[in-house]
């Protein structure tokens, strides 16, 4: 059943006098990354006009694609949903009106190096900005192929202090750039100071590896994580032309380490923006035991106009999921707010009206039924301890509005209020 393609890279002429154990070392594939036209040209066809745009593109951005996913692209199709985020294309140069440099704020919210704080209980930490390549769509990419650095000793401890005075923070977020690109140790030493900190519950990792570097997953890494459980690893499949024998292997090898496995894609123009291939991607992932997280709408990142849908592409590729297929093959459609404001879900009506009583429901057959609400709708709610524990309390916002504990929420510097003050 879960017969996934081998990757022939002896057929490409760049690769032909490669050894299996080179080929399997992914060192061997880091340092050997595609950066340059000649060498690109080895693997796949490239016309003049290309090369010409390729030329122009490389002052600005940089391209790093690893041998593997090089061998994953189409040789002759431009288009080709792997080629799309591996090889710059013209467009990278244009500078459209609603770019911004860094527009999920990560530089703006970050109390230490390499944090960004903004939701209560948990924090984003970047440890890296090197990658294992650099994607095209990259939503970091103001940080990611620029200044090749894994954050400094002194950067580390001064997040782990800030972690460690917080007691509100429950799970850390480790991403990058990639995090799998520091060493084994490296990443050891990490986790093992996280754990070290009582109030720290769940490890995250973020890391494209099983994508473009299936090879890094190695029985040395997953033993090691194993060690530091709950780890939960998510990873970023964007197309199931990036299912392969070894992809599939990486995964496996994850998941039997116990460690929950989930998947965050970018909806993205050419790649994915089409409802079918996004329904078949969330099977293969399921079928490699990933659970389909988020698919993300791309942002308004630097460069990457080229690569943004509407919206509304997010929406219909819900409404062909839910219902359709498995539940668990749905994920959450997130666009995540320009200014810091974090993910904002978004997802097809289903309710269609309402009185007192009864509200009116659609399903993903477009059938509508009826629920009856209880007339007495009040609940016991508040009685027990947990609700008594300031850690499971909201701090702010609309959940707050709906415990009473605030009347009402106002923007900064509302007129109305200014006047009568
Ligand atoms: C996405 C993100 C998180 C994690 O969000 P979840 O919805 O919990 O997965 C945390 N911090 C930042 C800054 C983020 O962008
Ligand atoms: S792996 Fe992630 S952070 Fe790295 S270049 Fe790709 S999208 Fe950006």
């Amino acid at each position: 059943m879960n017969n996934y393609p081998k990757v022939n890279y002896k057929d490409i002429k760049l690769f032909a006098d490669v050894t299996e154990e080179q080929w399997n070392d992914w060192r061997w594939q880091l340092k050997n990354l595609i950066h340059d036209i000649d060498t690109l040209e080895k693997v796949i066809e490239l016309e003049a006009e290309e090369k010409d745009h390729l030329s122009k593109v490389l002052k600005k951005f940089c391209m790093a694609i690893t041998p593997y996913y090089a061998a994953l692209m189409d040789k002759k199709y431009r288009r080709c949903p792997v080629r799309l985020q591996a090889v710059p294309t013209i467009e990278e140069l244009v500078e459209h009106e609603a770019d911004i440099e860094d527009p999920l704020h990560e530089d703006v919210d970050s109390p230490a190096p390499g944090l960004t704080h903004r939701y209560p209980d948990r924090v984003l930490f970047l440890v890296t900005n090197i990658c294992s390549m650099n994607c095209r769509h990259c939503t970091r990419r103001r940080l990611v192929g620029f200044e090749d650095k894994h954050l400094s000793h002194d950067d580390i401890n001064q997040a782990m202090e800030y972690i460690r005075k917080n007691p509100s923070i429950r799970d850390v977020l480790i991403s990058g750039g990639d995090p799998l690109t520091l060493s084994t140790e490296a990443l050891e030493n990490i986790l093992k100071r996280l754990r070290e900190i009582p109030h720290v519950e769940i490890i995250r990792i973020g890391s494209r590896m099983p994508v473009v570097l299936p090879m890094r997953i190695t029985d040395d890494l997953v033993n090691m994580l194993k060690k530091y459980h709950p780890v939960y690893i998510n990873t970023h499949f964007n197309t199931p032309k990036e299912f392969t024998e070894d992809s599939k292997n990486a995964l496996a090898k994850m998941a039997d380490a116990g460690i929950p496995l989930g998947n965050q894609t970018v909806l993205l123009r050419d790649v994915n923006d089409c409802p079918s291939i996004m329904k078949k991607l969330m099977h293969e992932l399921l079928k490699c035991r990933v659970k389909p997280y988020y698919i993300y709408q791309c942002d308004l990142s630097l460069g990457i106009s080229h690569f943004r849908t509407s919206i509304v592409k997010g929406m219909e590729t819900i409404e062909n999921l839910r219902g359709h297929t498995t539940g668990m093959a749905v994920p959450t459609f997130v666009v995540d707010a320009p200014g810091g404001g974090g993910k904002i879900p978004l997802m097809p009506n289903y309710l269609i009206s309402q009185s007192d009583r009864r509200m009116v429901l659609r399903n993903y057959e477009g059938v509508l039924t009826t629920y009856t609400q209880p007339e007495d709708v009040l609940s016991n709610c508040g009685r027990c301890d947990v609700c008594k524990d300031e850690r499971y309390k909201p701090l702010d916002g609309v959940a707050k509005l709906l415990r009473g504990e605030k009347l009402c929420l106002e923007p900064k510097g509302l007129k109305r209020i200014e006047r009568n003050n």
